[in-house]
């Protein structure tokens, strides 16, 4: 079983809709694929049409160990199964705190099924705390879905610190296969602007051995489609909701890579399109892709890693732009005892630039979505 933890601890960005819809396309193929539900929000578990508030044994339970892993699993959809999200699960981090081992609840969870299922996805809350921590310690590969706007970036060398610092003390088998790109506009220079930033960031960490060195942009991409967003009301999967749209149709070649069956090629974003784009928008652009911050990854007590990693800087815009905090800086322990700390050296105050006469317009694809939805 290939176990994927799809995840950003950024809310808003995809990951929902993506582990959702990649499961149906690969269940659809006829591979046996489960769903765990790790987000206390129980979105997934909405948008399988379940209701959170008649599950009695899901993922809270098993990671309480009160049920089994395969006992709690539903049959949602032909070749679906769902380890459901309820209410309960809101309180597992609080509750599990003193429980040694408690990184690997999931994992060992899990030992006696990995031969019955081809995939396991698992839909993580938007926060790198002790539920995304099981889902890295049970999975081989993640997935990161990533909305590319001008804060798209922030939080991205934290989110890959943690995944490398679960390799090197928890999960050794854990990699980065990628990153998805949802809510896509290959017309918006800043989106492929963002790709770019991002592929020149993995291109460099080729061959470094870090958790993220094998990792690509995902060729295919998600364009925003409104389907998307309306199919989960309905508890349907994209391809019962309309099977024709874009987003099924998107969400089906992310399937197919993970199939390892290649798609005709994307006609990829190309950079004549940016030098198309009116004068007006290249300014915020070039100012944004400007800054970087320095990252480092500190394992106590070994610091000696250091990685630079492109972060947009905010824009001059006022504070109410950043919808979405850092966290803070974290201290998990392995089951070892070894007390991993992650932290960033350094997060940018939002660039105040003294008041002027022109106020640049934030670029208009940001607000549409807010970058936390979560409230979590
Ligand atoms: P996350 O799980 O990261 O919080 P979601 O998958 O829930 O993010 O997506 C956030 C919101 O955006 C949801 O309302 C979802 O329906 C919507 N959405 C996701 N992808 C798209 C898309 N490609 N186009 C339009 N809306 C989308
Ligand atoms: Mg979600």
């Amino acid at each position: 079983m290939r176990t994927i933890a799809v995840l950003n601890q950024k809310g808003g960005v995809g990951k929902t809709t993506s582990a959702v819809n990649t499961a149906a396309a690969l269940a659809a193929a006829g591979r046996r694929v489960v769903v765990i539900d790790f987000d206390p929000q129980a979105h997934m578990t909405i948008h399988l049409g379940v209701e959170p508030t008649a599950v009695q044994a899901g993922a809270y339970e098993v990671l309480t160990e009160s049920a089994g892993f395969e006992s709690s699993l539903m049959l949602v959809r032909p070749n679906l199964w769902l380890l459901a999200a309820n209410i309960n699960l809101v309180g597992a981090e609080t509750e599990l705190v003193n429980v040694v081992g408690r990184e690997i609840i999931l994992r060992e969870a899990m030992q006696g099924c990995r031969d019955k299922f081809d995939f396991c996805l698992i839909d993580c809350a938007p926060s790198l705390g002790l539920l995304s921590l099981n889902a890295l310690a049970a999975a081989e590969e993640v997935l990161i879905p990533l909305q590319p706007h001008f804060l798209a970036l922030q939080g991205f060398g934290k989110l890959l610190q943690t995944v490398d610092l679960v390799n090197k003390r928890i999960n050794p088998r854990l990699k980065v296969t990628g990153v998805l790109l949802c809510m896509h506009d290959t017309r918006a220079s800043l989106s492929n602007e963002v790709r770019a930033d991002i592929e020149g960031f993995l291109d460099a960490a080729r061959g470094t051995n870090s958790a993220w060195d094998g990792a690509v942009v995902l060729p295919a991409f998600i364009r925003r489609n409104i389907k998307l967003a309306e199919a989960p009301s309905y508890g349907k999967t994209i391809f019962e909701y309309d099977p024709a749209c874009n987003g099924a149709e998107d969400y089906r070649k992310v399937g197919n890579f993970f199939l390892g069956i290649s798609d005709e090629p994307e006609a990829p974003p190309e950079p004549e399109q940016s030098q198309a784009e009116p004068p007006v928008e290249t300014q915020p652009q070039a100012e944004m892709s400007s800054a970087s911050v320095p990252i480092e990854i500190r394992e106590v007590p070994q610091p000696d890693a250091k990685i630079e990693t492109p972060v947009h800087d905010e824009p001059t815009e006022p504070a109410q732009t950043q919808p979405q905090a850092e966290p803070q800086a974290s201290v998990e322990e392995t089951p070892a005892g070894a007390p991993i700390e992650i932290r960033e050296v350094h997060v940018p105050a939002p660039t105040r630039t003294e008041p002027s006469a022109v106020t640049p317009e934030p670029p208009a694809i940001l607000p549409e979505y807010p970058a936390d939805s979560s409230g979590v």
